[in-house]
């Protein structure tokens, strides 16, 4: 038996592994792989095969494998002060750094920002947050959140709430109860359904949809919307056009707070430091993590504007120090890794490349598969994209889920030696690729 299969099996008996068949896998019967390395936009499994890795581990390892660079910074950081907290005002070099560089990418209008370890971690923050908020402000029954269908926002409890996908609450017994999913921006399949809108139209009614839950659930009562600048894990879905501005106008009607959740948009994915940016969103908050270290260590962060920061100063001017705080927040070697990260990007202009090198994979995605026979819908933006599967195109037509056409077409390309990520929901083919990817490797992805 191979060393690889050999560890296969060892594992098999000892991990519980997220998104997968839990009784195939400990059994046998679904496959593992163990991957030992990595470097720019491959990885090697055990067995020494390669693969390009179309969907940077898990949109996340934005400047790609194996930069040395960070690595270094994690190392000279952790000879110099590994660890201490940062309770009661007490900070690191690395920490105070990565904030002040948060900030200044971030823009105007934002004011600190407090850290964690995942995405999950940092937006329950923001539940906690926002409920603080309107506490200060004497609003006790202004607690409710709405998140949108095909959302996705973590695996928490309250995060997985937030989430819109019904693999991440059945069972688990979610949402919780003051969490509300409206309609998602999904112009493919809801405008068809709408007879033909226009994406302008079709914005302007998830807008009003919008304003329907709002004033249904009573707006007093309505505190937050949180979404992501693009759907990511719900489909890779791009806003129709005119989206955000008509959402933002009901959220400023019914003094509802704004949540950007920018896990998967920050830090330079689509072609802008912020997929906020790129859309004209103003929110009252911020999540980040993955491109923010690019995974060469956990941490995310919540990133609170002027208008929060300013209650919550004076929520602890009447209550006392704030009763919230992870023991890992504002990790100095997390805080390190993502100084070196940040500045890889800035130096080797990954941003813009996402801009450039995005347009030609949207391009040349389109070009290969926008006439193929079971391809509804080529969409993307930035270095996002995604290959929507159908029965049949002319009718926007979905194949039947026992088909499993979307993991079936991942396994094709996972045999041509290329990852690309069989999407929760729909037959829906994501490619997030790392924002060092060049043309010719964007060809080669696409051939
Ligand atoms: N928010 C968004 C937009 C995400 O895509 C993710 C993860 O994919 C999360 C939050 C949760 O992050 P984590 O998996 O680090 O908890």
């Amino acid at each position: 038996m191979s060393l690889h299969q050999q560890l296969i099996d060892r594992d098999r008996k000892v991990t519980f592994h997220a998104s997968t068949h839990l009784r195939d896998f400990a059994h046998g019967d679904a496959p593992g792989r163990v991957i030992t390395g990595g470097q720019g936009i491959t990885i090697v499994d055990k067995d020494g095969r390669e693969f390009i890795d179309g969907f940077a581990g898990l949109y996340c390892v934005n400047i790609g494998y194996g930069r040395s660079e960070v690595a270094e910074a994690i190392y000279e950081q952790a000879m110099k002060l590994s660890y201490y907290h940062t309770y009661v005002g007490h900070a690191n070099e690395p920490q105070i750094e990565l904030s002040e560089k948060i900030l200044e990418l971030a823009g105007p209008g934002m004011s600190k920002v407090y850290y964690g370890m995942s995405g999950s971690d940092a937006n329950e923050t923001q539940l906690k947050i926002v409920r603080y908020y309107n506490n200060v402000l004497g609003r006790p029954q202004k607690k409710k959140v709405i998140s949108r269908m095909r959302g996705y926002h973590g695996s928490g409890i309250a995060s997985g709430s937030l989430t819109g996908l019904k693999a991440f609450h059945d069972h688990f017994d979610l949402p919780i109860e003051t969490i509300r999913h409206t309609e998602a921006p999904y112009y493919y399949h809801r405008a068809a359904e709408q007879q033909g809108m226009t994406e302008r139209e079709f914005s302007q009614y998830c807008a009003a949809k919008l304003e329907e839950m709002i004033l249904a659930e009573g707006p007093e009562t309505v505190a937050a919307f949180i979404g992501e600048p693009v759907l990511g894990t719900g489909g890779i879905v791009p806003p129709p056009e005119g989206y955000w501005q008509a959402i933002q106008a009901v959220l400023a009607k019914y003094d509802v707070l704004l949540i950007a959740d920018e896990v998967v948009c920050g830090f330079g994915r689509i072609g802008a430091d912020f997929g906020s940016h790129h859309y004209g969103i103003e929110p009252d908050l911020i999540t980040v993590a993955k491109g923010l270290t690019s995974a060469y260590q956990p941490l995310s962060g919540v990133i609170v504007g002027d208008r929060v920061w300013q209650v919550l100063e004076q929520g602890t001017g009447e209550f006392g120090p704030i009763g919230h705080g992870w023991t890992y927040s504002g990790h100095a070697l997390g805080c390190a890794a993502g100084l070196a990260n940040l500045a890889i990007i800035e130096r080797e202009g990954l941003t813009q490349n996402a801009a450039e090198t995005g347009a030609y994979l949207q391009h040349q995605m389109q070009a290969a598969f926008g006439d193929h026979p079971i391809v509804g819908n080529v969409r993307g933006v930035g270095l996002l994209a995604a290959l929507e599967f159908s029965a049949d195109p002319a009718r926007r037509e979905h194949f039947d889920p026992a088909l499993k056409v979307g993991p079936r077409i991942a396994a094709a390309a996972l045999d041509e030696n290329l990852i690309a990520r069989a999407m929760p929901q729909g037959d829906i083919l994501g490619f997030a690729p790392p924002l060092t990817i060049s043309r010719a490797e964007v060809d080669e992805v696409v051939a």
